[in-house]
C-alpha cells in the first residue's frame, strides 16, 4: 500500500467493501477527497490526475469500529486487578490513579489510542478522569495523545461531588472512625468549582479531531444541583452527556434508597435524558427505564466484557433494541476489561446475548452487533452523519482486513467472520480521515518502544508513591467487599446475573 499523503485526492483500488445487509464484500474503488469519501464505484473508477493510489487487493474494507465507552486513564492500570467488583474497583481508585503527572495522563491515553487503532477502532467516547477535578491542561494532554496517534475521540471528564463511600447508603457507617477519616482523601472539589473548570475547557477548546462532552460519572455520586449544572452545560455547548447508570445491582439498590425510583427515572425527572444522553452499561435498567431511554432518543454504551469482568451481569441488549434505545458497543477502561479490543467486545456482545435464554430468535445477530459497534456508537458520539458508515460524504475512516490472514480462510459470511472470528490480528491497515495511521500492521504515528520505556518509568515511580493508597485499599476492601455483595443480594425485580447466587 502507498504511504500516507497530504495530497487532496486518494483512490483506494481493488478492496472488497463490506455490505452488512448482503453479508458479503464486493470489489469497489473508493475516491477520497481530503478526509472525506467522495465517491464509491466499480473497479476502475476515474480519479483526478495525481491522486494517491492505495492498492487494497485482498483486503476487506469495513467502517472503523467506534468504541462507545472507554477511559483513557485506565490504561496505566491495565491488568492490575482480578477479583474486583465495580465497588472494589471504585475503592481502588486512589491506588490506581493518584500521583499522576500531566505526562502520565498523556501516556495513559496514548496507550489506549494506540491499541484501539491497531485493532481496527478509529473513534472513542473517552470518559477521562482527573482528581479532584478536571483541568484544561489535563484534558489538553489527553486530547494531544489522541491527535498524535491520529484517532478521533469525544473526551468527557468524569465529575462527581459525592464520594463513593457517601453514595452507597449505610456504607460509611460500616467504616471505623479511623477509616472514615482516611476516606476524606477521596473527596472531590465542590461542584461549582468543577462546573467552572468544565466551562473554561468548553469555551476555548482548540482540538479538531477531539471533542469535549460532559460526564456526571455516576448519577448518585452527584448532587441534584450538580446534575442540573451538567445538563445545562451540555445544552449550552451542544455536546453529549455520558453517565454510568445502573452498571451494578448495588447502584440500583442505592438509587432506590436515595430517590425512591430507578436512577434513570431520577435523571429523566431532572431533564438529563434526551438524544444527547448516553448511559454507560445499563445492565440493571428495567423495562420502564429502557422505554424511557428509547422514547427520548437516548443511547446505551454496551460493554459486555467489563460487565462480566466486574461481575455486574449481562445487559439485555435485545430489550434495549426493541425499546428503540440506540445501542453502541464499548470496551470500558483497561483497568476493568483489560484490553481495548473492539472485535472482542463485539464477539462478547453476541455471545452474552446467546446465554441469556433459550429463545434463539431473540438472540442478538452478528449484523446487529456490527451495526451497534459502528452506526450505533457513532450516534452515541454525536457523529452519526460523519462516521460509522462508508458512504460518500462520510469521513474516510476505513479498516483494511487481510483476506489472506488465517482468520479469513475461508470467508463464508463476512459479517459473521468480522464479529465471531476476527480478533484484531487480521487488521492490515487503518485509515482515519483519509490518512493511513496503521499500515502493514505497523502503527505509523507512535514509536511503541519509546512509549514502553516512558510508561515503565511512570509505572515504577507511581508504584513507589502509591504504597499508602494501596494499603488503604486493602483495609477498605474488607468492608466494601462484604457490605456491597450483601446489598446485591437484596430482592429486586430485575435479574441480570449470569446464574443464581453462588451456593458455596
Ligand atoms: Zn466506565
Amino acid at each position: 500500500m502507498a504511504s500516507k499523503s497530504r495530497r487532496p485526492y486518494t483512490i483506494v483500488r481493488g478492496g472488497k467493501l463490506l455490505d452488512i445487509a448482503k453479508r458479503s464484500a464486493q470489489p469497489v474503488d473508493i475516491l477520497i477527497k481530503g478526509d472525506t469519501i467522495a465517491e464509491i464505484g466499480r473497479p476502475g473508477l476515474a480519479a483526478p490526475a495525481g491522486a494517491t493510489v492505495i492498492d487494497a487487493r485482498h483486503r476487506l474494507m469495513h467502517p472503523g469500529l467506534i468504541n462507545a465507552h472507554t477511559h483513557g486513564p485506565g490504561n496505566l492500570g491495565k491488568g492490575m486487578g482480578d477479583l474486583w467488583s465495580l465497588e472494589l474497583l471504585l475503592t481502588a481508585s486512589q491506588w490506581l490513579n493518584s500521583g499522576r503527572t500531566l505526562e502520565d495522563k498523556y501516556l495513559s491515553t496514548m496507550i489506549g489510542a494506540a491499541e484501539m487503532v491497531m485493532k481496527g477502532c478509529t473513534a472513542a467516547y473517552d470518559l477521562a478522569a482527573e482528581f479532584p477535578m478536571p483541568s484544561v491542561d489535563g484534558l489538553s494532554a489527553m486530547a494531544r495523545a489522541y491527535e498524535e496517534v491520529g484517532m478521533r475521540a469525544v473526551l468527557a471528564p468524569m465529575v462527581a461531588d459525592i464520594t463513593f463511600f457517601e453514595a452507597i447508603p449505610g456504607l460509611m457507617d460500616r467504616l471505623s472512625p479511623a477509616l472514615q477519616k482516611e476516606v476524606e482523601s477521596f473527596r472531590y472539589a465542590p461542584w461549582k468549582a468543577i462546573t467552572r473548570q468544565m466551562n473554561k475547557a468548553l469555551q476555548r477548546w482548540p482540538f479538531g479531531q477531539v471533542a469535549l462532552a460532559v460526564a456526571p460519572t455516576i448519577p448518585h455520586h452527584c448532587s441534584d444541583d450538580f446534575l442540573i449544572a451538567c445538563r445545562n452545560l451540555a445544552r449550552d455547548y451542544d455536546v453529549g452527556i455520558h453517565s454510568h447508570v445502573a452498571e451494578s445491582k448495588v447502584q440500583v439498590i442505592a438509587g432506590y434508597q436515595r430517590y425512591g425510583t430507578t436512577l434513570a427515572a431520577h435523571m429523566d425527572a431532572l431533564g438529563l435524558v434526551n438524544e444527547r444522553f448516553t448511559v454507560a452499561h445499563g445492565v440493571w435498567l428495567d423495562d420502564d427505564d429502557m422505554k424511557r431511554l428509547g422514547d427520548r432518543g437516548a443511547s446505551v454504551a454496551h460493554n459486555p466484557g467489563s460487565n462480566m469482568r466486574l461481575g455486574n451481569g449481562l445487559a439485555d441488549m435485545r430489550r434495549m433494541l426493541s425499546s428503540d434505545v440506540n445501542v453502541g458497543i464499548g470496551t470500558d477502561g483497561a483497568n476493568c476489561s483489560d484490553n481495548q479490543n473492539m472485535y472482542e467486545a463485539m464477539r462478547l456482545a453476541s455471545f452474552a446475548s446467546k446465554v441469556q435464554g433459550p429463545d434463539w430468535q431473540r438472540w442478538i445477530t452478528t449484523a446487529e452487533v456490527l451495526r451497534a459497534a459502528t452506526e450505533g456508537s457513532a450516534r452515541a458520539l454525536g457523529m452519526a452523519k460523519q462516521i460509522g458508515r462508508l458512504l460518500p460524504g462520510y469521513k474516510a475512516d476505513i479498516v483494511f482486513v487481510d483476506l489472506h490472514h488465517i482468520n479469513w480462510i475461508p470467508t463464508n459470511d463476512a459479517v459473521n467472520a468480522l464479529v465471531h472470528t476476527e480478533d484484531g490480528t487480521g487488521v492490515h491497515s487503518v485509515m482515519i480521515g483519509g490518512r493511513m495511521v496503521v499500515e502493514d500492521r505497523k502503527l505509523l504515528t507512535v514509536d511503541l518502544a519509546q512509549l514502553a520505556a516512558k510508561v515503565e518509568q511512570s509505572r515504577l515511580r507511581r508504584a513507589a508513591i502509591t504504597v499508602p493508597a494501596k494499603k488503604l485499599y486493602q483495609r477498605l476492601e474488607k468492608v466494601v467487599g462484604t457490605f456491597c455483595p450483601g446489598l446485591a443480594k437484596a430482592p429486586l425485580h430485575i435479574h441480570r446475573f449470569g446464574a443464581s447466587h453462588h451456593a458455596h
